[in-house]
């Protein structure tokens, strides 16, 4: 039975996927510090909701304040790259007029014409990015979604073999 105190050599023998400069180990450690950071920030979030409709880092992005890299705009929805890539391609897609819509589970029906405009936009964006053979939408929403920012959004990820349960 092997142990986190076990040498490398002795792992390796029992298993080579142990090897610490093994490929898949490196991935490994990188994809297990990703997710646990993602986590860390949505728990944080979810421990100190702000007011409803207070501005959020999107808020920034959208009035040009801090920099992101905009791939999409019209006239209701914004589109930018995400900042910690979990994906080639991993664009977030956000309502230009938050309207109360922190998450999607505060949508009301007055919401369906802009949830249907996001829809439509990652559309648009996974065609422009050239993601041919498919992609994928996702929407954290609350504390076990790991949604860790309060403005409604989209993420479009593409460009690799996606998994399916996911995390
Ligand atoms: P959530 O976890 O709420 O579903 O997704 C929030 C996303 O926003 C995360 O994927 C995170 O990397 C991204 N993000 C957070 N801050 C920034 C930022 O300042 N710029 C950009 N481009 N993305 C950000």
């Amino acid at each position: 039975m092997s142990s986190a105190s076990e040498s490398p050599d002795k792992a390796t023998a029992t298993n080579p996927l142990k090897h610490p400069n093994s490929r898949i180990a490196v991935l490994t450690s990188h994809f297990t510090a990703t997710m646990s950071s993602e986590k860390d920030a949505a728990l944080a979030a979810a421990a100190a909701p702000p007011p409803a409709d207070s501005p959020t880092i999107f808020d920034k992005i959208i009035n040009k304040e801090i920099p992101a890299k905009v791939v999409y705009e019209d006239d209701k929805v914004f589109a930018f790259r995400d900042i910690a890539p979990q994906a080639p391609t991993h664009i977030l897609l956000i309502p230009k007029i938050k309207d109360g819509l922190t998450g999607l589970s505060q949508a009301e029906e007055r919401h369906c014409e802009i949830l249907g405009q996001l829809l439509y936009a990652a559309k648009l964006v996974a065609k422009q990015e050239g993601l041919e053979d498919g992609f994928r939408v996702v929407i954290n929403d609350g504390p076990d979604g790991c949604q860790s920012v309060y403005h409604l959004h989209l993420h479009l990820l593409g460009g690799r073999q996606m998994n399916w349960p996911p995390g």
